[in-house]
């Protein structure tokens, strides 16, 4: 074959003769011009430079989609007769062939794939509405069986009754039918109401005319029923329990009759009572009741005692009624012998008892102070000024006593040991800060006891001061000013310049006309143990605020479980006094011991009498908490078991006075969520001791100073064994930090965010990589590095994560959706097509409570 030149040669290839030049250049065929001559090899050297520029990363860009090329060749053919004639014909062979660019076809490919794939996806969503919509009708298929399931049990319930009720009465007529037997029924009937509505008395009468009636009965049924078997009626008459309640005794008259309406006893349970006792009260034998509590986990004897709730539980599983007696009746006996009968017509007005409130820093210890005239600020810092609790104002228009407890939980310590101390609650709010979390606070406790609230406005000689904001916010805490129509009065004050104090004391003093505060002065006295403490050389001594009647040096007082002659007794300024009328807070020396906070208290006639009451509360104190220990339910085991998982935050409280502590205490162990416990590891007034601190790292316990400090062995111990003191002196920043520990110690909540969901096509073999899924990502991303899950028809089918992900031969970090995939899943090898590979996350939320 002849040379051709460039020229001709594109002439052939159909492309222009600078591009072909062009090209001859990139493959490094180095020509000048369209004349020269291209050589074969030169032809070669192109054709396998541009199959080279193929692989190219982005060769459609330049290259044509299709390339068509048309050869011409000729050639001779040599035909030979048989005679050894030769003929030379000549030959020209032309042909085409059409080369079509690879990445416009894998192009065109990939489109039709997508949008089969989306047609895919299309119906798949399709199909996925529909099932979903089919088991929303399944559901609420189901739903309606089992609501017609419900209905028909219930209706069965009813026809079995009415059919129970329809036998009784054929039983009953069957024995005994005729009008005498109807009218027999109208008269029980009548007799039934009759004997519920009447008292004792008449019921006696009635049941002695219902004897004579009743034996004229028996005679006449005795005639009719000679047919029922004379045995089987004696021996009913046998079985018959001997006491029943008289409602029940109406049915006796029928010796032959089975009692119908099972008898109901009403049990009277004392606060502890032993298995035995109650059994015999219910009148069954102790092995029934036994078995009973043997049902509810209670492994117990017969002489065992029981709690009150757990006796109250076994008396209604026997269908009996039970009656929880409060032991206030013994108390209430003794006491009456102990004590004189108030005379409740010689009343006085008493002063209003008032505790201020609010949120921290808004200004009540100043307000307070400044009330009194004195720097208890300063005193209260330093810990000198003796705590009392309590003081009165005298005012032009009367007294006011101000209670200074540690704050709400005090307030409310208090009032769930059923004190209600408190007349008035002064609300403080600063001004330039408005209302805040313990001002709801205050404001819940104050609703919750039914005391109202008289707001002082503080701090208005603030420039930021804003009385309106104030109001506003307090008015969405239903808390509203009369100016504004409610009823709540509001003073704007300075604990600063005392700019409107007086203006509060009125207001206080208004409130306490509106609920015409009255009590009797004379007689025994009855009020409320603020606070206790033990003081060295001094024993227990006791803040007490007398509600009614006068308290005197010398009385004999009873205060929960203490008891004692006053020995002592000073006002709140330390002076000594003889005698305390209504609304006056004392300090008395003379008890037994420590009485707790909020505690009733009261004046008794004579010692011995109030040790009785004393010891009488101790035991049943130790009873109840004995019977509590011994009824262990499974539950409590399980929960106790549990407990070992349950972290906890033990604590020691040490506090300068009782109130204080039991507050304290209270709303720290309030702080318990389901998972982080708050314990109370021990709590007490005084010093922190080496003792405490022993104890508390023996318990891995934090020790919690209120308003007391370690003493020097104390100090020591703490260096030895690194235990944990804090020291406070404002009860919310310890609740606040108790708070923090318990929310540190919550696990974190671990939410999963599911962000991938890929489809299973095609199971691939790879030698070395196992099974590989070829996989369309249906929904978010598949993630190289994130847990996975396999499923099969939604199950969880394989939980763990990826080996590889590829697209086509490359490993990826991530696939989208919309994109094909190769899947090999870490350990497991039997992906089927049809599964789904879910890809997910694991997030740590930190809680708090
Ligand atoms: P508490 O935490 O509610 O007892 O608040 P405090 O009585 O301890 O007061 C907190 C801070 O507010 C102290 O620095 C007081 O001096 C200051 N404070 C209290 N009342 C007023 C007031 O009427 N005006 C101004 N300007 N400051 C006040
Ligand atoms: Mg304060």
């Amino acid at each position: 074959m002849s040379e051709v030149t460039v020229t001709e040669f594109a002439d052939v290839l159909k492309v222009p003769v600078e591009r072909l030049l062009a090209q001859l250049k990139e493959a490094g065929i180095e020509l000048s011009g369209g004349d020269d001559a291209i050589s074969e090899e030169a032809k070669l050297q192109l054709l396998t430079h541009l199959r080279k520029s193929h692989g190219r990363k982005n060769p459609g860009a330049s290259l044509p989609g299709t390339v068509i090329l048309n050869r011409k060749s000729q050639g001779e053919i040599r035909l030979g007769s048989g005679k050894g004639q030769l003929r030379t014909v000549n030959v020209e062979v032309k042909s085409k062939r059409t080369y079509i660019n690879r990445d416009v076809l894998e192009e065109q490919a990939r489109e039709q794939q997508e949008a089969l794939d989306q047609e895919h996806r299309l119906k798949e969503e399709e199909q996925a509405e529909i099932e979903r919509a089919a088991k929303a009708r399944v559901a609420q298929k189901e739903k309606q069986k089992e609501t017609e399931k419900k209905l028909q049990a219930e209706a069965k319930q009813r026809e079995a009754e009415i059919q129970r009720k329809t036998e009784e009465v054929s039983r009953r007529k069957a024995v005994q039918d005729g009008a005498r037997r109807e009218a027999e029924e109208k008269r029980r009937a009548a007799e039934q109401v009759a004997k519920e509505k009447t008292g004792q008395r008449r019921l006696d009468r009635e049941r002695e005319e219902r004897q004579q009636s009743g034996r004229d009965i028996d005679a006449a049924a005795a005639d009719r029923t000679l047919h029922v078997a004379k045995g089987a009626s004696a021996r009913r008459r046998k079985r018959r329990p001997r006491r029943r309640p008289t409602h029940v005794s109406v049915d006796a008259q029928h010796g032959f009759e089975r009692p119908t309406a099972p008898v109901v006893r009403e049990v009277e349970i004392p606060e502890t009572i032993t298995v035995g006792e109650i059994a015999q009260r219910m009148a069954v034998k102790a092995n029934d009741v036994i078995k009973i509590l043997m049902n509810m986990g209670m492994m117990v004897t017969i002489n065992q005692v029981i709690d009150q709730d757990t006796a109250v539980l076994v008396v209604e599983e026997m269908g009996h009624t039970a009656k929880p007696l409060r032991e206030e009746g013994i108390e209430a006996q003794l006491l009456e012998s102990a004590g004189e009968a108030v005379d409740e017509t010689d009343l006085v007005l008493r002063a209003p008892v008032v505790t201020v409130m609010g949120h921290v820093d808004h200004g009540k210890t100043s307000l307070l102070d400044y009330v009194r005239q004195t720097k208890v600020v300063a005193g209260e810092a330093g810990g000198i000024t003796q705590h009392i609790g309590a003081y009165r104002v005298e005012t032009d228009r009367g007294r006011i006593t101000f209670i200074d407890t540690p704050g709400h939980a005090a307030f409310t310590a208090m009032r769930a040991r059923g004190a209600q101390v408190t007349d008035i609650v002064v609300l403080v709010v600063a001004a330039d800060d408005g209302v805040m979390p313990q001002t709801i606070e205050a404001i819940r406790h104050a609703k919750a006891a039914g005391v109202p609230l008289v707001v002082a406005v503080n701090k208005i000689d603030l420039d930021n001061a804003d009385l309106d904001r104030v109001r506003n916010e307090l008015s969405q805490h239903e808390v509203i000013s009369e100016e504004w129509g409610g009823e709540n009065l509001f003073a704007a004050v300075s604990a600063k310049s005392g700019e409107g104090i007086d203006k509060l004391l009125e207001a206080i003093l208004l409130q306490a006309e509106l609920l015409d505060l009255k009590a009797a002065d004379q007689g025994p006295a009855v009020g409320f143990v603020l606070e206790s403490s033990l003081e060295r050389g001094r024993g227990a001594v006791a803040t007490i605020l007398v509600n009614r009647g006068c308290l005197q040096l010398g009385d004999i007082l009873l205060a929960g479980q203490e008891y004692g002659r006053i020995r002592a007794m000073a006002d709140e300024d330390g002076a000594p006094v003889e005698k305390a009328g209504p609304s006056s807070p004392v300090v008395v020396l003379g008890l037994s011991g420590m009485p707790a906070a909020g505690g009733e208290m009261q004046v008794v006639a004579d010692e011995r009498k109030a040790r009785e009451v004393a010891e009488f509360r101790r035991g049943k104190d130790r009873d109840i908490k004995l019977a509590r220990q011994l009824s262990t339910s499974p539950e409590d085991v399980f929960s106790q078991m549990e407990e070992g998982v349950t972290k906890s935050v033990p604590i020691i409280i040490k506090t300068d006075v009782y109130g204080s502590s039991e507050a304290l205490k209270d709303a720290l162990v309030n702080l318990s969520t389901e998972e982080v416990k708050v314990t109370a590891v021990a709590s007490g007034v005084g010093g922190i001791t080496e003792s405490d601190i022993q104890l508390a790292a023996a318990s891995r316990a934090v020790v919690i100073g209120f308003n007391v400090r370690a003493d020097g062995a104390a100090r020591k111990a703490i260096k030895e064994t690194g235990v944990d003191v804090r020291y406070y002196s404002i009860v919310y920043e310890a609740i606040d930090d108790v708070k923090a520990a318990v929310s540190g110690l919550l696990t974190p909540e671990v939410r999963e965010e599911i962000f991938g969901l890929a489809e299973v096509r095609e199971v691939f073999r790879s030698p070395n990589l196992g099974n590989v899924a070829g996989c369309m990502v249906v929904d978010g991303f598949v993630k190289r590095s994130n847990p996975i899950r396999v499923l099969r028809d939604n199950v969880v089918i394989f939980e763990g994560e990826l080996e590889s992900l590829r697209r086509f031969k490359d490993d990826v970090t991530d696939v989208r959706a919309g994109t094909e995939c190769g899947i090999g899943v870490k350990n497991y090898n039997d992906v089927k097509v049809g599964d789904q590979i879910e890809c997910y996350e694991r997030k740590e939320i930190p809680r708090t409570i």
